[in-house]
């Protein structure tokens, strides 16, 4: 388990992106997941949370763009007709999918 949950957590920041991307997107699953994984810099957010880094602490609603106004940002995204503004959209809530579960993961949530 302790050596589980962080490839599930790289993996589901990393790798999964693009099974998405394929699943929903497959004319051009590559472009699609590559801005999914780019959408994870809304991690940013932990450069002014103190502190920085904390692995017991739980993303979900604590950090800016990890909260539910976030997400209803990122579904709006998802309404945008542009490729590139749902890629975001999937992959910035993808992330909160991940991270919430991080948090279950260790009882948190
Ligand atoms: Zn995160």
């Amino acid at each position: 388990m302790e050596l589980l949950q962080p490839i599930l957590h790289y993996g589901g920041h990393f790798l999964a992106p693009f099974l998405i991307a394929w699943a929903i997107y497959r004319t051009d699953w590559k472009r699609f997941g590559a801005v999914m994984v780019a959408s994870n810099a809304i991690d940013i957010d932990h450069l002014w949370a103190v502190p920085m880094f904390d692995p017991d602490r739980c993303s979900i609603g604590f950090h800016t763009f990890h909260g539910w106004e976030a997400a209803l940002i990122y579904l709006a995204l998802l309404l945008v007709p542009r490729w590139w503004a749902r890629a975001l959209g999937a992959g910035a809530l993808w992330h909160l999918a991940v991270d919430a579960g991080d948090c279950m993961a260790m009882g948190g949530l």
